[in-house]
Protein backbone atom coordinates (compact mmCIF):
# COMPACT_ATOMS: atom_id res chain seq x y z
CA UNK A 1 0.00 0.00 0.00
CA UNK A 2 3.08 2.33 1.16
CA UNK A 3 4.13 1.32 -2.83
CA UNK A 4 1.00 3.02 -4.04
CA UNK A 5 2.07 6.14 -2.10
CA UNK A 6 5.10 6.25 -3.17
CA UNK A 7 4.14 5.82 -6.92
CA UNK A 8 1.25 8.88 -6.61
CA UNK A 9 4.58 11.11 -5.42
CA UNK A 10 6.65 10.30 -8.08
CA UNK A 11 3.93 11.03 -10.38
CA UNK A 12 2.74 13.81 -8.95
CA UNK A 13 5.09 15.55 -6.62
CA UNK A 14 5.20 15.48 -2.90
CA UNK A 15 3.14 18.44 -2.67
CA UNK A 16 0.25 17.15 -4.10
CA UNK A 17 0.20 14.11 -2.12
CA UNK A 18 0.33 14.74 1.67
CA UNK A 19 1.02 12.06 4.40
CA UNK A 20 1.73 11.82 8.24
CA UNK A 21 1.40 15.40 10.01
CA UNK A 22 0.46 17.53 6.31
CA UNK A 23 -2.50 15.00 6.26
CA UNK A 24 -3.89 15.85 9.48
CA UNK A 25 -5.36 19.00 9.11
CA UNK A 26 -7.55 17.16 5.92
CA UNK A 27 -8.38 14.08 8.43
CA UNK A 28 -10.19 16.04 11.28
CA UNK A 29 -14.01 16.98 10.22
CA UNK A 30 -15.00 20.87 11.69
CA UNK A 31 -16.35 19.10 15.00
CA UNK A 32 -14.06 16.56 15.50
CA UNK A 33 -16.77 14.03 15.41
CA UNK A 34 -15.56 12.20 12.63
CA UNK A 35 -11.83 11.15 12.72
CA UNK A 36 -10.17 8.97 10.83
CA UNK A 37 -6.85 8.16 9.09
CA UNK A 38 -6.22 8.77 5.67
CA UNK A 39 -3.88 6.98 3.51
CA UNK A 40 -2.84 9.99 1.62
CA UNK A 41 -4.42 13.26 1.00
CA UNK A 42 -4.79 14.14 -2.29
CA UNK A 43 -4.43 17.97 -3.65
CA UNK A 44 -4.73 18.38 -7.71
CA UNK A 45 -4.28 21.92 -8.82
CA UNK A 46 -6.28 21.26 -11.37
CA UNK A 47 -9.07 18.95 -13.14
CA UNK A 48 -7.06 17.59 -15.70
CA UNK A 49 -4.17 16.58 -13.21
CA UNK A 50 -7.57 14.96 -11.18
CA UNK A 51 -8.21 13.17 -14.12
CA UNK A 52 -5.02 11.50 -13.53
CA UNK A 53 -4.61 11.08 -10.20
CA UNK A 54 -8.27 9.05 -10.42
CA UNK A 55 -6.84 6.78 -13.13
CA UNK A 56 -3.22 6.22 -11.04
CA UNK A 57 -4.57 5.38 -8.15
CA UNK A 58 -6.92 2.90 -9.36
CA UNK A 59 -8.75 0.93 -7.45
CA UNK A 60 -7.74 2.78 -4.36
CA UNK A 61 -11.02 4.32 -2.21
CA UNK A 62 -11.74 8.53 -3.08
CA UNK A 63 -13.16 10.80 -0.45
CA UNK A 64 -13.97 14.13 -2.46
CA UNK A 65 -13.31 16.59 0.46
CA UNK A 66 -14.20 20.74 0.22
CA UNK A 67 -14.11 22.71 3.02
CA UNK A 68 -14.69 20.05 5.18
CA UNK A 69 -17.79 21.79 7.19
CA UNK A 70 -19.94 18.69 6.25
CA UNK A 71 -21.96 18.05 9.46
CA UNK A 72 -22.50 13.99 8.71
CA UNK A 73 -19.30 12.61 8.41
CA UNK A 74 -19.13 12.28 4.57
CA UNK A 75 -15.72 14.59 4.03
CA UNK A 76 -13.07 12.57 5.65
CA UNK A 77 -11.88 9.14 5.59
CA UNK A 78 -12.62 6.41 7.86
CA UNK A 79 -10.08 4.72 10.36
CA UNK A 80 -8.81 1.73 7.93
CA UNK A 81 -6.10 4.06 6.81
CA UNK A 82 -6.55 3.05 3.34
CA UNK A 83 -8.57 5.32 1.96
CA UNK A 84 -7.43 8.95 -0.30
CA UNK A 85 -8.85 12.25 0.66
CA UNK A 86 -8.89 14.00 -2.32
CA UNK A 87 -9.26 17.91 -1.36
CA UNK A 88 -10.77 19.99 -4.11
CA UNK A 89 -9.69 23.15 -2.37
CA UNK A 90 -6.78 24.34 -4.80
CA UNK A 91 -9.09 24.42 -7.36
CA UNK A 92 -10.24 27.65 -6.43
CA UNK A 93 -10.42 29.88 -9.70
CA UNK A 94 -13.21 32.28 -10.34
CA UNK A 95 -13.35 31.41 -14.18
CA UNK A 96 -15.74 34.29 -15.31
CA UNK A 97 -18.85 36.52 -14.27
CA UNK A 98 -20.93 38.14 -16.54
CA UNK A 99 -23.30 41.05 -15.63
CA UNK A 100 -25.37 40.52 -18.88
CA UNK A 101 -25.91 36.52 -18.59
CA UNK A 102 -26.40 37.37 -14.81
CA UNK A 103 -23.70 33.90 -13.88
CA UNK A 104 -20.24 33.36 -12.24
CA UNK A 105 -18.55 30.41 -13.35
CA UNK A 106 -16.00 29.14 -10.44
CA UNK A 107 -13.96 26.36 -9.31
CA UNK A 108 -15.28 23.87 -7.16
CA UNK A 109 -12.69 24.57 -3.88
CA UNK A 110 -13.62 28.29 -4.32
CA UNK A 111 -14.88 29.30 -0.81
CA UNK A 112 -18.08 30.30 -0.62
CA UNK A 113 -17.63 34.21 1.04
CA UNK A 114 -15.45 34.39 -1.89
CA UNK A 115 -18.01 33.97 -4.74
CA UNK A 116 -20.61 35.96 -2.77
CA UNK A 117 -17.66 38.95 -2.12
CA UNK A 118 -17.10 38.21 -6.12
CA UNK A 119 -20.57 39.13 -6.90
CA UNK A 120 -21.22 41.92 -4.62
CA UNK A 121 -18.29 43.62 -6.38
CA UNK A 122 -20.05 43.74 -9.41
CA UNK A 123 -23.28 44.97 -7.72
CA UNK A 124 -24.73 41.26 -7.93
CA UNK A 125 -25.58 38.82 -4.93
CA UNK A 126 -24.72 35.28 -4.88
CA UNK A 127 -28.23 33.94 -2.70
CA UNK A 128 -26.64 31.30 -0.93
CA UNK A 129 -25.40 31.62 2.65
CA UNK A 130 -25.06 30.06 6.14
CA UNK A 131 -22.76 30.14 8.69
CA UNK A 132 -20.35 28.04 7.68
CA UNK A 133 -19.70 30.34 4.47
CA UNK A 134 -16.31 31.33 5.15
CA UNK A 135 -14.78 27.82 4.96
CA UNK A 136 -17.30 25.45 2.77
CA UNK A 137 -16.86 25.60 -1.21
CA UNK A 138 -18.88 25.46 -3.90
CA UNK A 139 -17.89 21.93 -4.75
CA UNK A 140 -19.19 20.66 -1.42
CA UNK A 141 -22.37 23.26 -1.21
CA UNK A 142 -23.86 21.62 -4.27
CA UNK A 143 -22.67 18.02 -3.51
CA UNK A 144 -24.73 18.48 -0.29
CA UNK A 145 -27.58 20.52 -1.94
CA UNK A 146 -27.28 22.92 0.58
CA UNK A 147 -29.70 25.23 2.04
CA UNK A 148 -28.97 28.11 4.31
CA UNK A 149 -30.63 30.90 5.09
CA UNK A 150 -32.28 32.79 1.82
CA UNK A 151 -33.73 29.41 0.32
CA UNK A 152 -37.86 31.10 0.53
CA UNK A 153 -36.58 33.28 -1.80
CA UNK A 154 -33.75 31.93 -3.70
CA UNK A 155 -34.09 28.16 -3.27
CA UNK A 156 -31.52 25.59 -2.93
CA UNK A 157 -28.06 25.27 -4.05
CA UNK A 158 -29.69 23.26 -7.20
CA UNK A 159 -31.92 26.24 -7.79
CA UNK A 160 -28.83 28.29 -8.55
CA UNK A 161 -26.86 25.99 -10.16
CA UNK A 162 -26.80 26.69 -14.38
CA UNK A 163 -24.01 24.02 -14.92
CA UNK A 164 -21.38 21.62 -13.31
CA UNK A 165 -18.29 20.18 -14.51
CA UNK A 166 -17.19 17.06 -13.41
CA UNK A 167 -14.37 13.86 -13.33
CA UNK A 168 -16.25 10.46 -12.90
CA UNK A 169 -14.59 7.25 -11.36
CA UNK A 170 -13.13 6.25 -14.70
CA UNK A 171 -11.25 9.73 -14.70
CA UNK A 172 -13.26 11.31 -17.72
CA UNK A 173 -14.44 14.73 -17.45
CA UNK A 174 -18.28 15.65 -17.87
CA UNK A 175 -18.87 19.01 -19.32
CA UNK A 176 -21.94 20.77 -18.91
CA UNK A 177 -21.04 24.48 -18.22
CA UNK A 178 -23.12 26.15 -21.21
CA UNK A 179 -24.96 27.96 -17.94
CA UNK A 180 -28.25 28.22 -20.18
CA UNK A 181 -30.96 29.53 -18.56
CA UNK A 182 -33.21 27.44 -21.27
CA UNK A 183 -31.37 24.36 -22.41
CA UNK A 184 -33.31 21.10 -22.96
CA UNK A 185 -30.52 18.69 -24.63
CA UNK A 186 -31.83 15.41 -23.47
CA UNK A 187 -32.15 14.20 -19.46
CA UNK A 188 -30.69 16.56 -16.88
CA UNK A 189 -27.59 14.68 -15.35
CA UNK A 190 -26.43 17.97 -13.76
CA UNK A 191 -29.66 17.17 -11.38
CA UNK A 192 -28.20 13.20 -10.48
CA UNK A 193 -25.20 14.92 -8.94
CA UNK A 194 -26.17 17.86 -6.70
CA UNK A 195 -26.93 16.36 -3.71
CA UNK A 196 -25.24 13.26 -4.51
CA UNK A 197 -22.98 13.94 -1.67
CA UNK A 198 -19.27 12.92 -3.78
CA UNK A 199 -20.83 9.24 -4.69
CA UNK A 200 -21.16 9.53 -8.45
CA UNK A 201 -18.21 11.82 -9.02
CA UNK A 202 -16.43 14.98 -8.54
CA UNK A 203 -17.65 18.34 -9.10
CA UNK A 204 -14.71 20.39 -10.17
CA UNK A 205 -16.51 23.83 -11.34
CA UNK A 206 -20.19 25.28 -11.76
CA UNK A 207 -21.77 28.12 -13.12
CA UNK A 208 -24.00 29.73 -10.55
CA UNK A 209 -26.99 32.32 -11.20
CA UNK A 210 -26.57 35.52 -9.82
CA UNK A 211 -28.94 37.96 -9.00
CA UNK A 212 -28.85 41.91 -8.96
CA UNK A 213 -28.07 43.07 -4.80
CA UNK A 214 -30.84 44.55 -3.51
CA UNK A 215 -30.56 48.12 -2.44
CA UNK A 216 -32.21 47.93 0.79
CA UNK A 217 -32.13 45.04 3.43
CA UNK A 218 -34.20 45.22 6.81
CA UNK A 219 -34.39 42.60 9.34
CA UNK A 220 -37.17 42.12 12.56
CA UNK A 221 -36.70 40.14 15.43
CA UNK A 222 -40.31 39.19 16.79
CA UNK A 223 -41.02 37.11 20.13
CA UNK A 224 -44.11 35.17 19.85
CA UNK A 225 -45.81 33.24 22.42
CA UNK A 226 -46.81 30.30 20.65
CA UNK A 227 -45.78 28.01 17.20
CA UNK A 228 -49.86 29.31 15.86
CA UNK A 229 -48.65 32.87 16.16
CA UNK A 230 -45.13 31.78 14.42
CA UNK A 231 -47.23 30.14 11.27
CA UNK A 232 -49.76 33.11 11.38
CA UNK A 233 -46.81 35.70 11.25
CA UNK A 234 -45.38 33.46 8.37
CA UNK A 235 -48.57 33.51 6.65
CA UNK A 236 -49.45 37.37 6.62
CA UNK A 237 -45.72 38.29 5.84
CA UNK A 238 -45.93 35.94 2.91
CA UNK A 239 -49.56 37.92 1.74
CA UNK A 240 -48.77 41.31 2.78
CA UNK A 241 -45.04 41.19 1.49
CA UNK A 242 -44.68 38.73 -1.55
CA UNK A 243 -41.19 38.25 -2.71
CA UNK A 244 -39.61 40.59 -0.26
CA UNK A 245 -39.75 38.65 2.16
CA UNK A 246 -35.85 36.80 1.76
CA UNK A 247 -35.98 35.21 5.16
CA UNK A 248 -37.64 33.77 8.18
CA UNK A 249 -35.34 31.88 11.34
CA UNK A 250 -36.69 30.63 13.72
CA UNK A 251 -35.54 30.11 17.66
CA UNK A 252 -37.13 28.53 20.87
CA UNK A 253 -36.37 30.10 24.51
CA UNK A 254 -33.37 27.65 25.06
CA UNK A 255 -31.75 29.12 21.95
CA UNK A 256 -32.64 32.80 22.82
CA UNK A 257 -31.11 31.94 26.31
CA UNK A 258 -27.80 31.05 24.31
CA UNK A 259 -27.73 34.32 23.19
CA UNK A 260 -27.93 36.04 26.66
CA UNK A 261 -27.95 40.12 26.73
CA UNK A 262 -27.40 40.39 23.24
CA UNK A 263 -30.60 39.70 22.84
CA UNK A 264 -32.49 42.28 20.82
CA UNK A 265 -35.96 41.78 22.73
CA UNK A 266 -37.40 39.73 25.83
CA UNK A 267 -36.92 36.19 25.55
CA UNK A 268 -40.52 34.49 24.33
CA UNK A 269 -41.69 31.07 23.58
CA UNK A 270 -40.26 31.79 19.74
CA UNK A 271 -38.44 34.29 18.52
CA UNK A 272 -38.53 34.80 14.56
CA UNK A 273 -36.05 36.70 12.67
CA UNK A 274 -37.66 37.94 9.21
CA UNK A 275 -35.84 39.47 6.67
CA UNK A 276 -36.86 42.04 3.76
CA UNK A 277 -34.87 42.44 0.63
CA UNK A 278 -36.05 44.69 -2.52
CA UNK A 279 -34.78 46.92 -5.04
CA UNK A 280 -37.20 49.70 -3.69
CA UNK A 281 -36.10 51.75 -0.47
CA UNK A 282 -35.18 51.17 2.78
CA UNK A 283 -37.71 53.37 4.28
CA UNK A 284 -40.71 51.93 2.54
CA UNK A 285 -39.42 48.27 3.37
CA UNK A 286 -39.47 49.02 7.48
CA UNK A 287 -42.90 50.79 6.87
CA UNK A 288 -44.60 47.54 5.40
CA UNK A 289 -42.49 45.49 8.52
CA UNK A 290 -43.96 47.79 10.91
CA UNK A 291 -47.51 47.70 9.57
CA UNK A 292 -46.89 43.43 9.64
CA UNK A 293 -45.49 43.91 13.29
CA UNK A 294 -48.20 45.88 14.67
CA UNK A 295 -50.17 43.01 16.11
CA UNK A 296 -47.27 40.93 17.50
CA UNK A 297 -45.43 41.37 20.89
CA UNK A 298 -42.03 42.49 21.64
CA UNK A 299 -40.28 43.68 18.29
CA UNK A 300 -37.67 45.76 16.88
CA UNK A 301 -36.72 46.66 12.85
CA UNK A 302 -33.16 47.29 12.24
CA UNK A 303 -32.71 51.24 11.06
CA UNK A 304 -29.36 50.80 9.99
CA UNK A 305 -27.34 48.39 7.92
CA UNK A 306 -24.90 47.98 11.27
CA UNK A 307 -27.80 46.71 13.10
CA UNK A 308 -29.09 44.70 10.07
CA UNK A 309 -25.51 42.53 10.49
CA UNK A 310 -25.78 42.37 14.41
CA UNK A 311 -28.98 40.74 14.29
CA UNK A 312 -27.72 38.37 11.50
CA UNK A 313 -24.33 37.81 13.37
CA UNK A 314 -26.38 36.66 16.29
CA UNK A 315 -28.66 33.89 14.44
CA UNK A 316 -25.60 32.76 12.48
CA UNK A 317 -23.45 32.72 15.89
CA UNK A 318 -26.08 29.83 17.40
CA UNK A 319 -23.83 26.41 15.95
CA UNK A 320 -20.64 27.99 17.77
CA UNK A 321 -22.75 28.74 20.94
CA UNK A 322 -24.27 25.61 21.35
CA UNK A 323 -21.26 24.01 21.01
CA UNK A 324 -19.11 25.77 23.64
CA UNK A 325 -22.60 25.43 25.89
CA UNK A 326 -21.72 21.66 25.74
CA UNK A 327 -22.88 20.51 23.04
CA UNK A 328 -26.24 18.37 21.87
CA UNK A 329 -27.45 15.75 19.99
CA UNK A 330 -28.46 17.04 16.32
CA UNK A 331 -31.11 16.89 13.88
CA UNK A 332 -31.96 18.78 10.62
CA UNK A 333 -35.48 17.92 10.16
CA UNK A 334 -37.84 19.47 7.21
CA UNK A 335 -41.96 18.87 8.08
CA UNK A 336 -44.84 20.46 5.77
CA UNK A 337 -45.45 23.91 7.55
CA UNK A 338 -49.29 23.07 7.95
CA UNK A 339 -47.90 19.85 10.05
CA UNK A 340 -45.05 22.11 12.12
CA UNK A 341 -47.51 22.73 15.14
CA UNK A 342 -49.04 19.28 15.39
CA UNK A 343 -45.05 17.81 14.90
CA UNK A 344 -44.20 20.22 18.23
CA UNK A 345 -46.88 19.49 20.17
CA UNK A 346 -46.25 15.72 19.85
CA UNK A 347 -42.96 15.66 19.96
CA UNK A 348 -41.94 17.80 23.19
CA UNK A 349 -43.83 15.93 25.60
CA UNK A 350 -43.01 12.07 24.30
CA UNK A 351 -38.90 13.46 24.34
CA UNK A 352 -39.19 14.97 28.32
CA UNK A 353 -40.60 11.42 29.12
CA UNK A 354 -37.86 9.57 27.99
CA UNK A 355 -35.53 11.75 29.39
CA UNK A 356 -37.19 14.58 32.06
CA UNK A 357 -35.87 18.18 31.95
CA UNK A 358 -34.11 17.33 28.16
CA UNK A 359 -33.51 20.63 26.95
CA UNK A 360 -34.15 21.08 22.84
CA UNK A 361 -32.37 23.72 21.14
CA UNK A 362 -34.34 24.52 18.85
CA UNK A 363 -34.20 27.10 15.90
CA UNK A 364 -33.78 27.01 12.17
CA UNK A 365 -35.30 27.41 8.56
CA UNK A 366 -38.86 27.70 9.44
CA UNK A 367 -40.03 29.50 6.23
CA UNK A 368 -38.27 26.21 4.52
CA UNK A 369 -39.93 23.79 7.01
CA UNK A 370 -36.30 23.32 7.91
CA UNK A 371 -35.36 22.96 11.92
CA UNK A 372 -32.41 22.21 13.35
CA UNK A 373 -34.00 20.05 16.84
CA UNK A 374 -31.11 19.73 18.82
CA UNK A 375 -31.35 18.20 22.32
CA UNK A 376 -29.24 19.74 24.88
CA UNK A 377 -29.20 17.62 28.49
CA UNK A 378 -30.52 17.93 31.62
CA UNK A 379 -28.92 20.01 33.80
CA UNK A 380 -26.09 18.04 35.51
CA UNK A 381 -25.73 15.44 32.81
CA UNK A 382 -23.10 15.56 30.07
CA UNK A 383 -23.49 15.41 26.11
CA UNK A 384 -21.75 12.67 25.86
CA UNK A 385 -23.83 10.59 28.89
CA UNK A 386 -26.62 11.81 26.88
CA UNK A 387 -25.68 10.37 23.78
CA UNK A 388 -24.55 6.90 25.38
CA UNK A 389 -27.73 6.65 27.28
CA UNK A 390 -30.48 7.86 25.63
CA UNK A 391 -29.24 9.16 21.95
CA UNK A 392 -30.55 6.28 19.93
CA UNK A 393 -34.70 6.63 21.44
CA UNK A 394 -34.40 9.87 21.62
CA UNK A 395 -33.13 10.63 17.69
CA UNK A 396 -35.48 7.44 17.05
CA UNK A 397 -38.43 9.55 18.58
CA UNK A 398 -37.67 12.27 16.87
CA UNK A 399 -37.47 10.55 13.58
CA UNK A 400 -40.67 8.55 14.06
CA UNK A 401 -42.52 11.85 15.01
CA UNK A 402 -41.50 13.39 11.59
CA UNK A 403 -42.32 10.77 9.84
CA UNK A 404 -45.68 10.52 11.40
CA UNK A 405 -46.51 14.16 10.02
CA UNK A 406 -44.86 13.39 6.34
CA UNK A 407 -41.79 15.17 6.96
CA UNK A 408 -38.06 14.44 6.48
CA UNK A 409 -35.36 12.95 8.96
CA UNK A 410 -32.71 15.20 6.22
CA UNK A 411 -33.14 18.52 5.22
CA UNK A 412 -29.92 20.02 4.02
CA UNK A 413 -27.02 18.35 5.93
CA UNK A 414 -27.04 15.33 3.77
CA UNK A 415 -26.84 11.69 4.88
CA UNK A 416 -23.01 10.44 4.65
CA UNK A 417 -22.06 8.20 7.28
CA UNK A 418 -24.39 9.42 10.29
CA UNK A 419 -27.77 8.93 8.82
CA UNK A 420 -26.60 6.26 6.10
CA UNK A 421 -28.90 3.65 8.05
CA UNK A 422 -31.67 5.58 8.86
CA UNK A 423 -31.80 6.12 5.29
CA UNK A 424 -31.47 2.36 4.61
CA UNK A 425 -34.24 2.05 7.39
CA UNK A 426 -36.64 4.66 5.95
CA UNK A 427 -36.77 4.97 2.60
CA UNK A 428 -39.28 2.45 0.42
CA UNK A 429 -37.05 -0.60 -1.21
CA UNK A 430 -38.16 0.88 -4.73
CA UNK A 431 -36.30 4.45 -4.21
CA UNK A 432 -33.33 2.57 -2.39
CA UNK A 433 -32.81 0.04 -5.46
CA UNK A 434 -33.17 2.55 -8.03
CA UNK A 435 -30.41 5.03 -6.17
CA UNK A 436 -28.22 1.77 -5.87
CA UNK A 437 -28.22 1.47 -9.52
CA UNK A 438 -27.37 4.71 -10.38
CA UNK A 439 -24.36 4.85 -8.48
CA UNK A 440 -23.63 1.26 -9.96
CA UNK A 441 -24.03 3.12 -13.34
CA UNK A 442 -21.70 5.73 -12.79
CA UNK A 443 -18.98 4.12 -10.12
CA UNK A 444 -19.09 0.21 -10.67
CA UNK A 445 -15.79 -0.59 -9.03
CA UNK A 446 -17.63 1.69 -5.59
CA UNK A 447 -14.37 3.76 -5.22
CA UNK A 448 -16.41 7.29 -4.80
CA UNK A 449 -17.06 7.40 -1.10
CA UNK A 450 -17.47 4.04 -0.44
CA UNK A 451 -20.19 3.40 2.76
CA UNK A 452 -21.12 7.05 2.59
CA UNK A 453 -25.11 7.28 2.49
CA UNK A 454 -25.89 3.77 0.49
CA UNK A 455 -24.47 0.78 2.22
P1 LIG B 1 -17.36 19.06 2.78
O1 LIG B 1 -17.76 19.06 4.21
O2 LIG B 1 -15.90 19.03 2.50
O3 LIG B 1 -18.06 17.83 2.03
C1 LIG B 1 -19.43 17.55 2.18
C2 LIG B 1 -19.82 16.35 1.30
O4 LIG B 1 -19.68 16.68 -0.07
C3 LIG B 1 -18.92 15.14 1.51
O5 LIG B 1 -19.68 13.98 1.31
C4 LIG B 1 -17.88 15.26 0.41
O6 LIG B 1 -17.35 13.99 0.04
C5 LIG B 1 -18.69 15.89 -0.72
N1 LIG B 1 -17.93 16.82 -1.55
C6 LIG B 1 -17.28 17.95 -1.18
N2 LIG B 1 -16.77 18.58 -2.24
C7 LIG B 1 -17.09 17.84 -3.33
C8 LIG B 1 -16.83 17.98 -4.73
N3 LIG B 1 -16.15 19.01 -5.22
N4 LIG B 1 -17.31 17.02 -5.56
C9 LIG B 1 -18.01 15.97 -5.07
N5 LIG B 1 -18.28 15.79 -3.77
C10 LIG B 1 -17.82 16.72 -2.90
N6 LIG B 1 -25.45 23.42 5.55
C11 LIG B 1 -26.59 23.90 5.00
O7 LIG B 1 -27.07 23.36 4.00
N7 LIG B 1 -27.22 25.00 5.53
C12 LIG B 1 -26.74 25.64 6.61
O8 LIG B 1 -27.34 26.61 7.06
C13 LIG B 1 -25.53 25.16 7.19
N8 LIG B 1 -24.99 25.78 8.26
C14 LIG B 1 -23.81 25.32 8.78
C15 LIG B 1 -23.24 26.00 9.84
C16 LIG B 1 -22.04 25.58 10.39
C17 LIG B 1 -21.43 26.38 11.50
C18 LIG B 1 -21.40 24.42 9.87
C19 LIG B 1 -20.09 23.95 10.41
C20 LIG B 1 -21.97 23.73 8.82
C21 LIG B 1 -23.18 24.17 8.27
N9 LIG B 1 -23.77 23.52 7.18
C22 LIG B 1 -24.92 24.01 6.62
C23 LIG B 1 -23.16 22.28 6.64
C24 LIG B 1 -22.03 22.51 5.61
O9 LIG B 1 -21.39 23.73 5.76
C25 LIG B 1 -22.59 22.43 4.22
O10 LIG B 1 -23.05 21.11 4.01
C26 LIG B 1 -21.58 22.75 3.10
O11 LIG B 1 -22.31 22.80 1.88
C27 LIG B 1 -20.44 21.76 2.97
O12 LIG B 1 -19.44 22.30 2.12
P2 LIG B 1 -17.92 21.84 2.26
O13 LIG B 1 -17.17 22.44 1.14
O14 LIG B 1 -17.40 22.10 3.61
O15 LIG B 1 -18.05 20.27 2.00
ZN1 LIG C 1 -29.31 25.37 8.55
Amino acid sequence: VNSAVDSLRSLFGTEQVLTAADALPFERDWRGQFPGRALAVLRPRSSAELQAMVRASHPLPLIPQGGNTGLVGGSTADASGGELIVSLARLNRVRRLDRLDLQISAEAGCVLATLQQAAAAEGLLLPLSMASEGSCTLGGNLATNAGGTQVLRWGNARELCLGLELVLADGSLLNDLDGLRKDHRGLNLRDLFIGSEGLLGFITAAVMKLVPAPRARVAAWVGLGSMEAVIELLLAAREQLGEQLSGFELMNAEVQALLGSELPVPAATWAVLLELSSSVDAAALGDALAKLLAPSGDAVITQSQAQFERLWALRESIPERQTRAGGNLKHDISLPLSRMADFLAAVEPALQRLVPGLRPQVFGHLGDGNLHFNLAPPAGMSVVQLRAQWGEALTRCVFDSVAAQGGSFSAEHGIGRLRRDELARSLDAERLAWMRRVKRLFDPANRLNPGRVLD
